[in-house]
């Protein structure tokens, strides 16, 4: 398979097939990210012989008998049927209609069996798109796409450089439902500032009660020396939550949260496991939050966070 540098994918696509059809993140912008700073480029695309190659080599992993015996000596479980195909690259969806469509074709010759296709994705990438091409693309099988929203507080989006504002997730999610594409939403805890992190919270609640993610994963800013967000906390221009601070933005979050949606904090980067749907396990959530911030030891919390050397 065609892997360039550091691979991500959410928590929650650990059995699909992971395609490399992007490397490295188009906007490369937002202060706190370090993600793929490990490519020597900022962006490329796969070449589509590079793809299809992956293709034909993630078929015979399945189906290929030698594959299967290799697979079985070495006690690994016996391949299933690709159901679902994850994109990988920091947001594969920038690229062109032409080209989606040619990938979802492509996929679907190799793996006929294929539901859905899924991808990360930034709120400008789906602004690119068409209302025609965007439900051409659900009938392709594009479906649960992530984005990374982070937040939607303003002062927070723009300092941080990514790029839109709240108004465009809430116009390009509604875009996403009309075309009939569901998506999850990736938040950061953190990401307002010192002393800000309920207001963002309850920024975020209001943006996203307007929009309607199958999901919304939260994880917590982590700040490594490599950011652009680490000289501004140097030059004084910005100042970091405290842990429990996050903690208490978390659950501001869940408790303004009015949408049916899950919500999962996986990841390195989260202080505690919260899994949950709402509205009904709303109370249990925010009450288990609740005794951890009233019991919770910042300089303990603090030293998980800066011990943690890759996300
Ligand atoms: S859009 Fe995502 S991958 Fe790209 S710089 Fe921002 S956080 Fe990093």
């Amino acid at each position: 398979m065609h892997y360039t540098g550091t691979i991500w994918r959410p928590p929650y696509e650990a059995s699909s097939l992971l395609l490399q059809v992007t490397a490295g993140c188009t906007h490369h912008r937002c202060k706190f990210c370090t993600l793929y700073d490990d490519l020597p480029f900022r962006f490329k695309m796969s070449p589509m012989e590079d793809i299809e190659s992956d293709l034909l080599e993630a078929q015979l992993w399945g189906t290929d008998p030698v594959a299967m015996l290799s697979a079985r000596l070495q006690g690994l479980p016996r391949p299933e049927a690709v159901r679902r195909v994850f994109l990988v690259g920091a947001n594969p969806f920038v690229l062109t209609f032409r080209r989606l469509k040619d990938i979802a074709e492509l996929i679907h010759q190799y793996f006929p069996m294929v539901e859905s296709i899924g991808s990360f994705a930034r709120i400008t990438d789906v602004a690119l798109k068409s209302d025609e091409q965007l439900t051409e693309l659900h009938h392709l099988g594009y479906d649960g796409i992530t984005i990374g929203v982070e937040t939607g507080d303003d002062q927070a989006l723009a300092f941080m450089d990514k790029g839109y504002r709240s108004q465009d997730i809430v116009e390009q999610a509604g875009r996403l439902d009309a075309a009939g594409i569901s998506y999850n939403f990736f938040y950061l805890a953190g990401i307002s500032g010192a002393d800000r992190g309920v207001e963002g919270a309850l920024k975020s609640a209001e943006v996203f009660n307007r929009t309607h993610p199958l999901l919304i994963g939260s994880s917590m800013l982590t700040i490594f020396p490599e950011s652009r967000l680490y000289q501004e906390i140097r030059q004084g221009n910005w100042a970091e939550e405290g842990e429990i601070e996050k903690l208490a933005e978390l659950k501001a979050l869940i408790e303004n949260l009015t949408i049916s949606t899950r919500i999962v904090t996986d990841g390195a980067s989260n202080l505690i496991q919260v899994r949950g749907n709402l509205p009904e396990d709303q109370e249990r959530l925010a009450g288990s939050l609740d005794r951890l911030i009233r019991n919770a030891d910042e300089n303990a919390l603090r030293e998980y966070r800066v011990n943690l050397r890759h996300l």
